[in-house]
């Protein structure tokens, strides 16, 4: 990024804070997240929203019910989304801003609508279409919040991200085109703030310079963050989340799971990387870049510490975290002849042309494996496998990784690991992941055991401490 100012004329720091979607699910939501921002005296916030919890999914349906014909179906699904957000609103925001915000909804709806009879009619939901549907949500959920802050009082201005944020035409997955993007976010924003507004962005959207619309992929709100932080030099980027931070692993999988209060963005991005849902794994690379520090942060208790994300930060112990990533399949190939480099890159080749990132490779015994998320695309991928070797894919895998720095260099980590969990037909996969990572593939059915009995290695609860009472207490936090 070139030319960038790290701050405003008006000398104060810019925070970007991203809310999630149980961050803006509901009004008793919304008013925390107006909470959240008032207090934010003396910086300069852009708030950055995602889709109200749900909505992307719904309108993921609503879309393939109109793409096999169903389109009453798919109609009667959106509707249910408009009056959510209109009810949202009638709970937020009053009179005449009510009116306004109304008539914005209504015609983003109509849009909606229109784009399901187009749906309806081509009976194709491809990947380009798929990010005009689900876009949607991230329009009406930043109009909405827009005007809720108004409402409270806190002058703010919605801004299209689709106008600011440019990327590549990669649907679904697409990347922003670094220069144009910081220019115009610049272009946009800077005079917003410099008349003391709060700017209000849609997460997870963007479009092409063509004006395409296209998505950063599913969980993107936080990377939307990240380039907006990044291409206005921020001073912080809050991630606003229903967790107290980055914890030790999923509390979902585990209840024992802590917070780490400090790491560094290599942890972090690691552990994105690998399945913790909690950052989208883009989300690091720009904050690093500009060395703009990290939070993640719980909006149901915005008091906590959260976790800080910086360069110089560490977890400070060997194992940092522990994530799963489900929905994993393992590609296996044997070829006839010995593998090489040349088959290598062939087999590569193939998962490159149908757009299929390869999370891990591992090859023993003649044999290469692939570990890859389930995608549409397989069928594809295996016969054009099948020109090079014999192929078999295996389905309802899971890759459990522990997260660490140097942590493939301590020899007894793996091996107390493996120990912990050899009993549930685990596979030690190593290659194809960096210094900070050892990973094992299981069934899809074991991930939670597997991930409670790691974590009941590598971060035991610390005994008890008796006071004179007899009582105890437990110490809950990690780093
Ligand atoms: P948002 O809607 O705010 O973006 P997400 O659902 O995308 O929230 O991410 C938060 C969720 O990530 C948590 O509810 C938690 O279940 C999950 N998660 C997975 N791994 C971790 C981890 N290591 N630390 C914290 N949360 C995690
Ligand atoms: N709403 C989008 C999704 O559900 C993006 C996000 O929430 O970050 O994937
Ligand atoms: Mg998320």
């Amino acid at each position: 990024m070139s030319g960038r100012q790290s701050r405003f004329e008006t000398g104060d720091d810019v925070v970007v804070m991203k809310f999630g979607g149980t961050s803006v699910e509901n009004a008793a939501a919304v008013r925390r997240l107006i909470g959240i921002v008032r207090s934010r005296a003396g910086v300069q916030p852009v708030v950055v929203v995602s889709a109200l919890r749900g909505v992307t999914d719904q309108l993921l349906e609503a879309g393939n019910a109109a793409a096999r014909g169903h389109l009453g179906e798919a109609l009667a699904g959106v509707r249910k989304v408009y009056v959510r957000h209109e009810q949202l609103a009638d709970s937020l925001v009053e009179g005449s801003a009510n009116g306004a915000l109304d008539r914005e909804l209504r015609s983003e709806f109509q849009a909606l609508e229109a784009l399901l009879h187009t749906l309806e009619a081509s009976r194709h939901l491809d990947s380009k279409s798929q990010d005009g549907l689900l876009g949607f949500g991230e329009c009406f959920s930043s109009r909405l919040v827009k005007e809720a802050l108004s409402e409270a009082g806190i002058k703010a201005a919605h801004v299209d991200a689709r106008s600011c944020i440019v990327t590549d035409a990669h649907h679904g997955q697409a990347r922003p085109v670094w220069d144009v993007t910081e220019e115009r976010l610049q272009q946009f924003l800077r005079p917003l703030l410099a008349s003391g507004l709060v700017p209000v962005l849609g997460g997870f959207i963007a479009s092409t310079a063509d004006g395409v619309p296209t998505t950063l992929g599913r969980g993107g709100s936080d990377f939307s963050a990240a380039i907006v932080g990044a291409a206005l030099g921020a001073a912080r980027i809050e991630i606003w989340t229903d967790v107290d931070g980055v914890m030790t692993t999923d509390p979902k999988l585990c209840s024992e799971a802590r917070v780490i209060r400090k790491m560094s963005f290599d942890e972090a991005a690691e552990l994105a990387q690998f399945g913790a849902k909690v950052l989208h794994p883009a989300t690091l690379g720009p904050a690093m870049r500009e060395n703009i520090p990290v939070y993640v942060l719980n909006s149901r208790r915005p008091e906590g510490a959260g976790t800080e994300i910086t360069t110089r930060a560490r977890s400070g112990k060997l194992v940092s975290a522990i994530t799963a990533k489900r929905d994993v399949v393992a590609v296996e190939i044997e070829p006839a002849q010995a593998l090489d480099s040349e088959l290598l890159r062939a087999a590569y080749a193939v998962f490159d042309r149908h757009s299929c990132p390869v999370d891990i490779m591992e090859t023993s015994l003649g044999r290469m494996s692939f570990l890859v998320g389930s995608t549409a695309a397989l069928p594809g991928i295996a016969a054009d496998l099948r020109v090079l070797a014999e192929v078999r894919c295996e389905n309802h895998k899971a890759l459990v990784c522990l997260v660490g720095e140097n942590i493939r260099r301590q020899p007894d980590v793996a091996s107390r690991a493996f120990a912990a969990v050899a009993d549930l037909d685990v596979r030690v996969i190593c290659q194809g992941a960096s210094d900070r990572t050892i990973s094992f593939l299981v069934e899809e059915s074991k991930v939670e055991e597997s991930v409670q009995r790691l974590h009941g290695v590598f971060f035991p609860l610390p005994e008890p401490v008796r006071d004179w009472g007899g009582s105890s207490s437990a110490f809950c936090q990690a780093g």
